[in-house]
């Protein structure tokens, strides 16, 4: 359908006029349909780190009969709410070392990584995973807050490295998010010498039929679910060392919509084969209906930890509606309330419904002469990952995305977030999608970085819809008033700090 989508790759600073190249598309024929549901971030703050210092270390005692023990009391601190099981005594660490991590994890940390100290999430979940009886986990936790952190540390601290084949699993909804978890786990655990592998598809021009592939002996295999799969049944991939196991945007990989039934058979197979498994499940959003479920798969005796969605907005982040007449108005404001100010915002990431929108938009902002690319799951995986690494090295500054990179993606420059359409349910587009809504705000602010958001409303639909969003997150968005007016956005973008 809207199967084709230009790609810009440019160089530069904001937006700026540059040659197009068309990206030619591939049909959608791998596994995983990654593109159609995509996911993740919230955010935690510089006050995470803070908070991790004031943790306090009596109220992270388990209790027994498994009550809810809120850990702190500080207003901003308050929201995360832990239910821990069994008879360890879990102190909350203050600092990485308190963590009792190897000394090439710790130098992974503060040469690789540049982190001083653990975030809240860190602070919190990690003497939960990182210590015996190494009990399962469903762990939410702001965007940016760093629980890649959380998981990448725990894999990396339960491999042993003298057995040379797969001990820890990471499945992730998207390749973007598995290959970005691999960096971080390369970087993290660059002392270890700890092996490494990504399990995604294949791009064409290097691809090689499973049964033509020497089986994995990395120790740490993070995918998608489709690949994995496939790999577990060519037995390619083996998972008896297997013992730890986590799901990152894990209420969309348990979703009924989202990766359930291969994510359930993989959990499944692997805890036939392997004695016992961790399973470590992360995300900033868990609905109702999959936080009921995901407690029921994992082991009796595991540990939780939840934020309450009226809390899950990122503070740094400040949200804006701005009511437009028509679609050609959303493109006006982008151009010339917004990209006024191209070079003294950062990096920018405009969300769009469908491949259509993306490209529609990509055409027109190209036609008005700015640089951007655009990234859908049509596009050949070549082309994804190239437009994204463009992105990451900061040679882009302005990408357009469908939901694909809505969950997960991780830069920590981009500070504006723009929903050219809002985020609606698949099956009923006049209900939104809450949890897409919070994943693609948490784009911006990145571990408490400023940020800012527009939604561009058009008509009673997308005002009504904003609406539900504000209900249900309990929060009013801020109007900028007057679409035409410049200095509304430049209020706006100062209000945000960044101008
Ligand atoms: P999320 O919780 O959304 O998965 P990430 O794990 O992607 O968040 O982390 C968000 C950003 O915060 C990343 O760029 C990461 O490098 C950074 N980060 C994570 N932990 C720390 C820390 N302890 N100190 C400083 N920066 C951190
Ligand atoms: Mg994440």
């Amino acid at each position: 359908m809207g199967d084709s989508t230009t790609s810009t790759t440019a160089a530069g600073q904001a937006p700026r006029p540059q040659e197009t190249k068309k990206a030619t598309v591939a049909p959608t024929r791998w596994a995983d349909l990654e593109d159609e549901a995509p996911e993740e971030s919230s955010a935690s703050s510089t006050s995470e780190a803070k908070a991790a210092l004031e943790l306090d270390v009596e109220n992270l005692a388990i209790d027994e009969n498994k009550k809810i023990n809120k850990f702190l009391d500080e207003p901003e601190d308050s929201n995360i709410k832990a239910v821990t099981s069994g008879d360890t005594p879990y102190t909350s660490a203050f600092t990485f070392e308190e963590l009792k991590l190897s000394p090439e994890l710790l130098k992974g940390l503060y040469v690789e990584m540049k982190f001083e100290k653990p975030s809240k999430i860190q602070a919190i979940s990690l003497p939960m995973i990182l210590n015996p009886p190494f009990m399962d986990l469903i762990a939410q936790a702001h965007n940016g807050s760093g629980k890649t952190t959380c998981f990448t540390l725990g894999m990396l601290s339960r491999v042993d490295p003298n057995i040379k084949a797969p001990q820890a699993l990471c499945i992730c909804p998207t390749r973007e998010l598995a290959i970005q978890n691999l960096e971080v786990l390369g970087k993290m655990g660059k002392y270890t010498g700890i092996t490494s592998e990504c399990a995604i598809p294949m791009d064409s021009t290097n691809h090689i039929p499973i049964n033509k592939r020497p089986p994995v002996t990395a120790q740490v295999v993070i995918g998608t679910p489709g690949t994995i799969k496939k790999w577990m049944s060519a037995k390619k991939l083996s998972v008896i060392h297997v013992k730890i196991l986590v799901f990152d945007e894990a209420d969309h990989m348990l979703a009924e919509d989202g990766f359930k039934d291969d994510s359930l058979r993989i959990m499944r197979d692997i805890e036939r084969m392997s004695s016992h498994c961790q399973v470590l499940l992360f995300s900033a959003t868990f609905n109702e209906t999959v936080k009921n479920f995901v407690s029921k798969i994992v082991k009796r005796d595991h540990n939780q930890l939840f934020v309450k969605k009226e809390e899950l907005s990122l503070e740094s982040v400040k949200q804006y509606k701005v009511n437009v007449p028509d679609e050609l108005s959303k493109v006006m404001v982008i151009k010339e309330r917004i990209f006024e100010f191209g070079e003294r915002l950062g990096q920018t990431i405009i969300f769009v419904r469908t491949r259509n929108s993306a490209s529609t938009l990509h055409k027109s902002l190209v036609e008005l002469g700015y640089d951007v690319t655009t990234i859908q799951g049509a596009l050949k995986q070549e082309d994804r990952d190239k437009i994204v690494k463009e992105f990451k090295d900061g040679l882009t500054q302005v990408l357009i995305s469908t939901d694909l990179l809505a969950r997960g993606f991780d830069q920590q420059q981009v500070n504006l977030v723009i929903n050219y359409d809002l985020p609606v349910k698949h099956d009923n587009r006049t209900e939104p999608d809450c949890e897409v809504y919070l994943h693609r705000i948490g784009r911006a602010g990145r571990f408490g970085r400023k940020g800012a958001v527009f939604n561009l409303l058009c008509g009673d639909m997308d005002q009504m819809i904003m609406s539900k969003i504000e209900n249900h997150f309990g929060t009013k968005v801020a109007e900028v008033h007057d679409w035409r007016n410049e200095e509304d956005f430049k209020a706006a973008l100062k209000a945000a700090g960044l101008l």
